[in-house]
């Protein structure tokens, strides 16, 4: 096997390591497939897994999230073997071993390990700061902020600034907040590490993550179902409470009231006012082109492949590598078939 055979990624953003793998969409000439973590762009094809795939690995937390949000009974149809970090599954003569990747619970990263000893690594989505950097031949590694334009330019404190907003939202009445899955539960624990003890207003799909993420030990505070009587009397007399809610429901909830949405897409500050009484806070699960950058040279790899399917920097960030680090690089896949 030459060395770009080891590792490739499909038109269908099928991550193909070693000759048995596929991460993150369904590829029929694999018998095992990954799920790196509950992000939908990495949930490709899960139903033709489940029918067909020997074996689906993937984290206990990563599982459990699925489980909150398709009912229990949709991971059943398959052969789903949740693993643990730093647990090795062997399958005829390669090892994959899934690794934590500091982005949302349960996220993952894979190494398989072939005859050879050569490792091959995919990092599916990560932020640097507490992802362990894995040394390997082969890196596959993610591309969403690929550009030197994503550079986060700002050194004060993000938390920090969520949490002075927060507090001077609240001195105005409820505060709402929009944000992805994980991310959401990530901005609760901060709060409530920061004391800030009023009730969180959420609804089912938010509540089911939630208790998903404090089984898994996160603190988040007081949840308050959005169709209890609680929160009905919270509404009504306008007392301090924060709504969280999926960043697609921003456009029709909360609209009078103080707003703040966390997304990485931002650069230059750690919070910017967007509207009269909105906010942006910048708080990212994903490295920023820096921290791309540092994974590549820290892992030492002799080829890397960058996620060109789920992102469009993946051209770019392959040019940046080779210019930066002078490693060979690749985006993959040329064209997207979705
Ligand atoms: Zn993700």
């Amino acid at each position: 096997m030459s060395v770009n055979e080891k590792a490739s990624i499909t038109e269908r953003g099928a991550v193909l390591l070693g000759k048995h793998v596929a991460c993150d969409a369904y590829n029929e000439t694999r018998p095992i497939r990954v799920v790196t973590h509950a992000h939908a762009d990495h949930m490709a094809g899960l139903p033709q897994s489940l029918k067909k795939n020997a074996k689906i690995l993937m984290t206990r937390g990563t599982k459990d999230l699925i489980d909150a949000m398709q009912g229990k009974s949709y991971l059943r149809r398959g052969n789903v073997q949740p693993v643990e970090y730093g647990q090795t599954v062997q399958y005829e003569d390669e090892k994959t071993t899934l690794y934590k990747a500091d982005h949302i619970l349960g996220a993952a990263q894979v190494m398989v390990e072939d005859k050879e000893g050569k490792r091959i690594v995919f990092t599916g989505d990560f932020r640097i700061d507490e992802t362990p950097i894995l040394e390997c031949d082969i890196l596959v590694i993610e591309a969403t902020y690929g550009s030197p334009h994503c550079r986060r330019r700002f050194h004060k404190d993000t938390h920090d600034s969520l949490i002075s907003l927060v507090e001077h939202g609240l001195k105005q009445g409820p505060v709402y907040i929009f944000g992805y899955h994980g991310k959401i539960q990530e901005v609760m624990q901060i709060l409530n590490n920061a004391n800030i003890n009023v009730p969180f207003l959420v609804p089912e799909n938010v509540y089911n993550i939630s208790r998903v993420c404090e089984k898994h030990n996160m603190r988040l505070g007081k949840l308050v179902l959005q169709n209890e009587l609680q929160a009905f009397t919270l509404q009504e007399k306008q007392d301090p409470y924060i709504g969280f809610y999926h960043m697609h429901s921003r456009n029709r909830i909360g609209l009078d009231n103080f707003r703040i949405c966390v997304s990485g897409w931002e650069f230059y500050s750690a919070t910017r006012q967007t509207g009269e009484k909105e906010y942006l806070v910048a708080l990212s699960d994903h490295s920023d082109f820096d921290g791309l950058l540092e994974y590549v040279r820290r892992s030492r790899p002799r080829l890397v492949i960058t996620d060109n399917y789920r992102v469009h920097y993946g051209e770019t960030l392959a040019k940046e590598i080779q210019k930066h680090l002078g490693i060979p690089a690749v985006a993959q896949p040329k064209n997207r078939l979705f």
